[in-house]
């Protein structure tokens, strides 16, 4: 099945009440700084505090009659988990979420909160995926991927309509890249709206699974180390038919940064332009920064993912990094 420009309208339409339609803020400080014009999408404003809600609400309500009564089961590094979650519950229907022991309690807690079944399935990414299909399988749970799925890449993208109706003069887009799902969607609405705009990956140094894959023209396997970007760490399983061939035809460039340059960014989000970034979210305003010479275009959106990011922790950030 393919995954067209109309398909991500319609998921436009149809994800209306459950997902907003964010900001997208003017970054002058940023602006100021790059000589560019900065924009800033504010995913982190959605409820769950991430753009994965837009992908979890269209593909759980495409589900038949009979599989919406049996319910759903996912596997997630923590935002596509409550994003599964909170949709589950507004609609009233069962949700079993799998995670692995690398899921920050933050997250843990915002799933639990939500009231759906949390089950630690394994050491990492890799492992509790296995798991989790496994389950799925087993006890006759729809299984939704936080990022190879039909149904949530065309609810990603619905990024990409929205940024590009607000602000049509856009001729570059900076995203997080993992498992390639919001690159996929996105980049799909984008290029076929126009055509010449730049899609910029960004993933971190430790373990960037996609920006490998998309080099080495296959798949390939990483080892998974933590990271400040904890939502963009994990692996692509062997069996990926959207993300992986989407991303490979639509990436224009694809960038790393370091854990200090996420640190950095993570702290100047909070100091200048007064908002949250998790690490993940932080990785595009990084990108800016490291790799500014390379990067084309004058009007730049940033992609700012979400907002799960312990207090404390990015308080010890801010702390480190300014002295404060
Ligand atoms: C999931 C996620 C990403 C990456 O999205 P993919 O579709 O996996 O590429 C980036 N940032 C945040 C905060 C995320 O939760």
């Amino acid at each position: 099945m393919e995954i067209t420009l109309e398909d991500i309208k319609a998921a436009a339409e149809r994800i209306k009440g459950i997902a907003c339609r964010t900001p997208l803020k003017p970054a002058y400080t940023l602006s100021e700084k790059s000589g560019r014009n900065v924009w800033l999408k504010m995913e982190s404003m959605q409820p769950t505090g991430a753009f994965k809600l837009r992908g979890a609400a269209n593909a759980i309500l495409q589900l038949s009659p009979a599989q919406r009564q049996a319910g759903v089961l996912t596997m997630s590094t923590g935002n596509h988990g409550k994003a599964i979650a909170y949709v589950a519950k507004k609609l009233g229907m069962r949700a079993v979420i799998c995670i692995s022991e690398q899921v920050p309690e933050v997250k843990i807690q915002g799933m639990k909160k939500l009231g759906v079944e949390v089950r630690v399935v394994g050491k990492d990414q890799d492992e509790a995926d296995i798991q989790a299909r496994a389950m799925a399988q087993s006890e006759g749970l729809r299984f939704i991927s936080a990022f190879d799925d039909a149904g949530v890449i065309a609810g990603q993208g619905t990024v990409a309509l929205e940024v590009l109706e607000e602000e049509p003069k856009i001729d570059t887009m900076i995203i997080p890249l993992s498992g390639g799902g919001l690159m996929a969607g996105m980049g799909l609405a984008a290029k076929s709206l126009k055509p010449d705009l730049q899609l910029i990956g960004v993933s971190m140094e430790q373990g960037p699974a996609m920006h490998l894959s998309i080099q080495a023209g296959h798949l390939v396997e990483v080892e998974e180390k933590p990271s400040l970007a904890d939502a963009l760490t994990g692996g692509i399983p062997p069996d990926n038919q959207y993300s992986f061939p989407l991303c490979q035809k639509i990436v224009d460039r694809s960038f790393l940064v370091s854990e200090e340059s996420i640190a950095e960014a993570m702290a100047y989000a909070l100091r200048w332009e007064r908002i949250v970034l998790e690490g993940g979210a932080a990785t595009a305003i990084a990108c800016l920064d490291k790799h500014l010479d390379e990067i084309p275009g004058q009007n730049i959106a940033l992609i700012c993912t979400g907002d799960n990011v312990a207090i404390p922790k990015l308080i010890d950030i801010y702390r480190q990094q300014l002295g404060a």
